[in-house]
């Protein structure tokens, strides 16, 4: 078996087993069994009747769905369906004797396994229709967390499976596509304390987990708000309960808006990645959407005339952020809007700037969908900028028309020229040549010769 790879030499070894007579191959799965039943109310009630004469009997159709009952405690351990005084006590829907209803419930991950299928069709009477459900699966485009991989999504292909092999659903696969975003991370921050054990002997010490009401600024560091202790902070992790290092989005979006809370978390690093949250972060995206609201509030110009490299740089964006999009680049397409908003800014008024800033709002709306939408209002336009189309681009805008040429002077970098792209060797050479920084680098020295690469550069060799 030297040699082969393991999948080749696993074949041989079957193959000399059977050959051999002493050993047969076989595949062994390992899938376990799956107990879906759970003792805990939340949860879908299982539709079975338990009747001492005829075992187990389904609740008859014309009485689904069996409703879960809402005078429930949970006060002591174990399943409130079990201890509810009459939910449990129905007549057997075969002989009428009196039976008692299942008291678990499915586990969650059964209405995981199958839910998108629901989505895609509701009919009142059974679980879905066959050929809605077919014409609207596989799933385009699934995101969810990764701690999904391995559970949820392998059950819901399970799930499918089985479906099709009983002949249900005409559908192999559940989800053509699978995206798993990043989490949102803050620093976590903690107290050493130490507590005395049971016997009174023992002590431990454990970290205090605080959160950042819990603390305050102190010089270069943090000590605890109630005892003024100094406070540790730790690594960046991921947002939890009993890490408290949560931040509350409701507070965030009362302080910032929702818009610069959106525009945050979509800037700040690809989805894919974890988000750290940090506070600066935020108010950098607020300060940015406070300037996408000045230009939309500004005054328009008054006088026509085009904007040549202003109209480019909109139709580049428009192009290039439809791309960022269908790929969930949304930091990719964030980070074009900052560029085209600063281009805006610096423009001269003219009737491309008020273009721009028409289409703007356009462009914005995915990522800042308020303050889009209120401008898009008060521009007087009908109807909710959701529902408009996505601005046109002109092909003919996105070809760079200028290019940038370097100047050298035996082979240093002295000057650059922005100049038409496809300009001539010779006008090329002139224009080197009548620059004032190479007139000065020469000293009155003629070239010995000259080096044109269109569209790139030009050295003097001096
Ligand atoms: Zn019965």
């Amino acid at each position: 078996l030297d040699g082969m790879d393991i999948e080749d030499a696993k074949r041989a070894v079957i193959t000399r087993a059977e050959d051999g007579g002493w050993g047969t191959g076989s595949t062994v799965f390992r899938l376990r069994d799956w107990g879906v039943s759970r003792q805990r109310y939340w949860g879908t009630p299982i539709p079975i009747i338990h009747c001492d004469a005829c075992g187990a009997v389904p609740v008859p159709a014309d009485q689904l769905p069996v409703v879960l009952p809402e005078d429930v405690s949970f006060d002591i351990p174990g399943n409130p369906l079990d201890r509810h005084p009459t939910w449990k006590n129905v007549p057997c829907p075969s002989c009428g004797a009196a039976a008692r209803r299942e008291t678990d419930t499915l586990d969650t991950f059964v209405d995981s396994s199958w839910y998108f299928i629901r989505f895609a069709s509701q009919p009142k009477d059974r679980p879905f229709d066959r050929a809605v459900a077919e014409q609207w699966l596989p799933v385009a485009q699934y995101i969810g967390g990764v701690e999904h991989a391995i559970l949820h999504l392998l059950y819901a292909r399970f799930w499918t499976r089985a479906l099709r092999h009983i002949g249900m659903l005409d559908v192999a696969e559940p989800f053509a596509g699978l995206f798993t975003q990043g989490m949102v991370t803050h620093e976590t921050y903690s107290r050493q304390v130490t507590e005395t054990g049971t016997d009174g002997t023992d002590t431990i010490t454990k970290p205090l987990w605080l959160s950042l009401d819990d603390i305050e600024k102190r010089g270069d560091g943090y000590v605890e708000r109630a005892t003024g202790e100094a406070v540790t902070v730790g690594r960046i992790e991921k947002m939890s309960k009993s890490k408290k290092n949560t931040v509350d989005p409701t507070g965030i979006v009362d302080q910032y808006g929702a818009d610069a809370t959106r525009w945050f978390m979509l800037s700040d690093s690809p989805p894919e990645r974890d988000l750290p949250w940090s506070e600066s972060g935020i108010e950098g995206s607020w300060r940015f959407i406070q300037r996408v609201w000045r230009l939309f509030d500004g005054d328009k110009s008054t006088g026509g005339g085009t904007d040549a490299p202003l109209d480019r740089k909109l139709h580049q964006t428009i192009a290039g952020i439809a791309v960022d999009i269908e790929a969930l680049a949304f930091n990719k397409a964030v980070a074009k809007l900052f560029e085209l908003v600063n281009a805006i800014e610096r423009a001269a008024p003219s009737a491309s700037r008020d273009t721009a800033i028409a289409t703007l709002m356009r462009l914005v709306a995915p990522m800042a969908p308020h303050i889009a939408e209120e401008a898009w209002a008060a521009a007087g336009n009908d109807g909710l900028i959701a529902d408009a189309p996505w601005p046109e681009v002109d092909p003919a805008l996105l070809v760079e028309d200028e290019v940038t040429i370097a100047v050298q002077i035996n082979g240093k970098l002295r000057d650059t020229l922005v100049m038409p792209k496809g300009t001539a060797r010779d006008v090329l050479e002139a224009a080197a040549l009548a620059s004032d920084k190479i007139v000065r680098a020469l000293e009155g020295k003629t070239p010995r010769k000259i080096i044109v690469v269109p569209d790139r550069l030009v050295n003097l060799v001096a």
